[in-house]
């Protein structure tokens, strides 16, 4: 089968390989559509957890091909998406329901072949049903929106709150649309391309700012919840100084793993503040997948192109436009 494969940090080629014949408990899907992610950028990059070489590929939809032994449940032709995310179940955090925080951890597309390829396999225990009326296009969503839901469980907006948003990307606007729909009362976003901060307004945010305007434009305000949707180190460091008395703050956007900001302790203690971090998604898949079903949360406008494994090659080793939202693989 066809397959992207990243060979070491910044190579990467189109490659025959291996049908990946399933195991026990495992099905191989026939892959329609993958989303690239923010990740799928690191691990090109060299910047996250992965060894190579490397079938990238988290976030996709697709059919089942073939079904493993042991498997129950699922028929060849099922539409289906799946939960990248593989926990071992018997270590110390998945007994105690941290199951995201498991120490023998393992993700397809990841630390194991992915979706950028015509074929993936998976346990079948990560697999989504996808309901008749969703397409692949927005089945290829249900990843990145079950990290929304994982944050916004994490967050906790109470009625009410002032929350700034910075980071207008395709997660961004995910989370644009949960967060002004949980009882906010404003929602400022933060961004440097002003195409992305119209989407956001008539998706919900009260207000648009665009990076270089913001300390002017909001001069001395303070907010109950900031939300860092960009993972880049000097956005993050800009980002505290808008955190108000009993602040939340919430790290979403993937960082590269070796940088540091800094945080003022005394700040910290004396101001009440709550860090939290979201790792990925835990369990939500099932809410993601009925937001998107049900339209609550919109997907379709967020697609801004649609590639094949060969332009993405192309498009990993090129800067990226400002303007992109998501990127899809129609393999
Ligand atoms: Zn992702
Ligand atoms: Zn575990």
């Amino acid at each position: 089968m066809k397959a992207l494969v990243i060979e070491k940090p910044f190579q990467a080629s189109i490659q025959e390989v291996e049908y990946p014949i399933p195991g026990m408990n495992e099905v191989t899907i026939k892959v329609e559509r993958t989303g690239i992610c923010g990740t799928d950028i690191h691990i090109y990059e060299g910047t996250y957890m992965s060894s190579y070489p490397l079938i990238p590929g988290h976030e996709f939809s697709g059919v089942i091909h073939e079904i493993g032994a042991n498997v129950t449940g699922y028929s060849v032709g099922d539409r289906v998406s799946a939960d990248p995310n593989i926990f071992c179940g018997h270590c110390e955090y998945c007994q105690t329901h941290r199951s995201n925080q498991c120490l023998n951890f393992a993700a397809t597309g990841v630390t194991r072949n992915g979706s950028m390829a015509e074929y993936v396999r998976v346990p079948a225990n990560t697999l989504i049903r996808m309901p008749d009326p969703m397409t692949f296009q927005q089945g290829a969503f249900i990843e990145p929106m079950a990290c929304v839901v994982y944050a916004m469980n994490r967050l906790q907006v109470q009625a009410g709150n002032r929350v700034i948003l910075f980071g207008a990307g395709a997660m961004g606007q995910q989370l644009v649309q949960a967060i002004s729909r949980s009882g906010a009362s404003e929602l400022v976003v933060v961004d440097i391309s002003p195409s992305k901060l119209r989407i956001a307004e008539q998706y919900g945010a009260t207000l648009t700012v665009l990076s270089d305007e913001l300390d002017a434009r909001l001069c001395g305000q303070t907010f109950d919840i900031v939300v860092e949707a960009t993972g880049i180190p000097s956005v993050i460091q800009r980002a505290f100084s808008y955190m108000g008395p009993a602040a939340k703050y919430l790290q979403f956007g993937v960082a590269d793993s070796d940088v540091t900001v800094s945080l003022n302790p005394f700040k910290l203690f004396n101001n009440d503040w709550t860090i939290l971090g979201s790792m990925a998604v835990h369990y939500t898949t099932i809410p993601a997948m009925r937001w998107i079903n049900e339209g609550r949360i919109q997907v379709d406008h967020l697609v801004s192109q649609t590639l094949s494994l060969e332009e993405t090659l192309d498009f990993f080793e090129k800067p990226k436009d400002r303007d992109l939202l998501k990127t899809q693989i129609q393999i």
